[in-house]
């Protein structure tokens, strides 16, 4: 393997564990600087003491418009640049429209939506400054179908792949890229919240036929991110061993 991103900086939210550490796991493998950010503080300092001098960590809650402002100029302290974000942090809560908890329906709403709504704000100077760039939101494929049971959650998966999409027409002047990866099931913490014959339904319904692993995504995400995804903007990578198919 190269290191496409060498001399590249990336920013990870939710980094700290599940898809985010494997994504900052793959892009400092190619060679980039990561920022991981996460809430999650102990996990995420140790993931940055682990990789070394081309990491670090920044505590950061993706709700915070104040936070991102912080996190961007440490990044840019730390590393100069910023080329990469890739929007990760994301939280699952079940319930149906009818009887969802609704401090949990504005939960999801948060974290998930406004905080990459406001992670790509953010990056847009920083990546204007450099030249150009790529962002990179993870959304699901509740954001490309309907599920019971996990409204709030599916409206905010939509929201990013319909951001994704404008922001990719907003940011193209300036040499930025915007895509979104729309994962099956993977293997990450987050599943605990899944009605386990919910996820038993799932993999037989997957033609591949097994739960996917945060390095799954990672890849994809490596792609988008870097210069083999040069004329790639706009767009939705699928990936969820043909579930949806
Ligand atoms: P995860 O293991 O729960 O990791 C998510 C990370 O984001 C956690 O460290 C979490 O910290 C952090 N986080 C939560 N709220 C935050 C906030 N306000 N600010 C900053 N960080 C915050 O979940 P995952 O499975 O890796 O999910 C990563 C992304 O993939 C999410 O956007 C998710 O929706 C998406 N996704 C996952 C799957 C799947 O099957 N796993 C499928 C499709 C899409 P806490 O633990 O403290 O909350």
């Amino acid at each position: 393997m190269g290191t496409p991103l060498a001399g590249r900086t990336a920013l990870v939210t939710g980094g700290a564990r599940g898809i985010g550490a494997a994504i900052v796991r793959r892009l400092h493998a190619d060679g980039a600087h990561v920022a991981i950010t996460d809430v999650l503080e102990a996990d995420g300092q140790a993931l940055a003491a682990q990789l070394g001098e081309r990491a670090r960590f920044f505590a950061h809650d993706v709700t915070d418009d104040g936070a991102w402002r912080a996190v961007v100029e440490a990044t840019l302290a730390a590393f100069g640049r910023l080329d990469v974000l890739v929007n990760n942090a994301g939280i699952y809560e079940a319930g149906t429209i009818e009887e969802a908890d609704l401090a949990g329906v504005e939960r999801q709403f948060r974290v998930n939506q406004f905080g990459t709504f406001l992670g790509m704000r953010h990056a847009l100077a920083p990546m204007r400054a450099a030249g150009g760039g790529s962002i990179v939101n993870i959304s699901s494929i509740a954001g490309q179908l309907g599920l019971a049971g996990s409204g709030a959650y599916v409206g905010t998966k939509w929201a990013v792949r319909g951001m994704t999409k404008t922001a990719a027409v907003e940011f193209a002047p300036d040499h930025i890229r915007v895509n979104s990866v729309h994962p099956g099931y993977i293997e990450t913490p987050m599943l605990g919240g899944v009605d386990p014959e919910a996820l038993k339904a799932g993999v037989e319904a997957t033609p591949l036929k097994r739960i996917g692993k945060p390095e799954d995504i990672a890849a994809a995400v490596a792609y988008l991110a870097g210069p083999d995804a040069s004329f790639v903007t706009g767009a939705e990578l699928t990936v969820d061993g043909g579930w949806i198919l």
